[in-house]
């Protein structure tokens, strides 16, 4: 069973470090995700969570229907810990786990293939926010980071990164390079990946170039089968 990868609306940017010089972000997705992408993969039906303490640590275990190729149904179980969440202790760690568990069945796993996202000052507010324990000041930004721009590879890594300062609205961080995106000459929509007729899948960037190569000009799945088929009765006419 695969898990679709992760959206940039779906992802959340969380501080990691900060010091007078800037700060660091971790990408992470919330518990309604993971509930969304199981509903959608495997059904609502078919999968459930259960919690259980060990130790005085709360663990969750996550269960799918799985039917095997023998036809055969039973509910197979991944589990994980929730780590110690300061807010709302139980609560953080129900949630925890239950996301930790999810990653177990692929869940957003692609996210730990993100690089070091390294945010200097000028492009955020840091404040001085007390002392710790230490006597070592503090810092605190306020700011909200957004994911938006995000490619993946073929297996399934991080290829393209671009996050968004809220506060200001300017790009404050990318990685990687964003693919092309071709447009239809016929209809104006994006070219997306498709399947054709003849069944085969074809990316967007096969299905451009092949329409480029046969009618000069960039065309999505729809209009270039159309124009083929159309090509086709001309010649049946002759
Ligand atoms: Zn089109």
């Amino acid at each position: 069973m695969e898990f679709r990868l992760l959206r940039a609306d779906e992802i959340d940017c969380r501080i990691n470090q900060i010091n007078t010089k800037g700060l660091s972000l971790l990408l992470y997705k919330d518990a309604r995700c993971d509930m969304t992408l199981l509903d959608e993969t495997v059904g609502p039906d078919n999968w459930q969570r259960q919690h259980e303490l060990i130790n005085g640590n709360l663990f969750c275990n996550v269960g799918v229907y799985v039917v095997r190729q023998n036809g055969y149904g039973e509910w197979v179980w991944k589990q994980d810990v929730g780590t110690e969440s300061n807010t709302e202790k139980e609560k953080g760690q129900a949630s925890d786990s239950f996301k930790r568990a999810c990653v177990n069945w692929g869940i957003g796993r692609e996210l730990y293939t993100a690089p070091r996202i390294w945010i200097p000052a000028n492009n955020c507010t840091i404040k001085e926010n007390g002392k710790d324990n230490r006597g070592n000041t503090r810092y605190v930004c306020h700011d909200k980071f957004k994911v938006t721009g995000i490619e993946y590879n073929d297996s399934r890594e991080i290829t393209y990164l671009e996050i968004v300062n809220m506060e200001t609205g300017s790009v404050v961080y990318t990685y990687g390079t964003k693919s092309p995106k071709w447009y239809c000459y016929d209809c104006g929509n994006l070219i997306e990946d498709a399947s054709f007729p003849d069944g085969k899948d074809y990316t967007a960037d096969q299905i451009a170039g092949g329409s480029y190569k046969r009618y000069k000009v960039t065309l999505c799945a729809t209009c270039y089968t159309a124009r083929r088929a159309q090509d086709g009765n001309e010649s049946n006419s002759d």
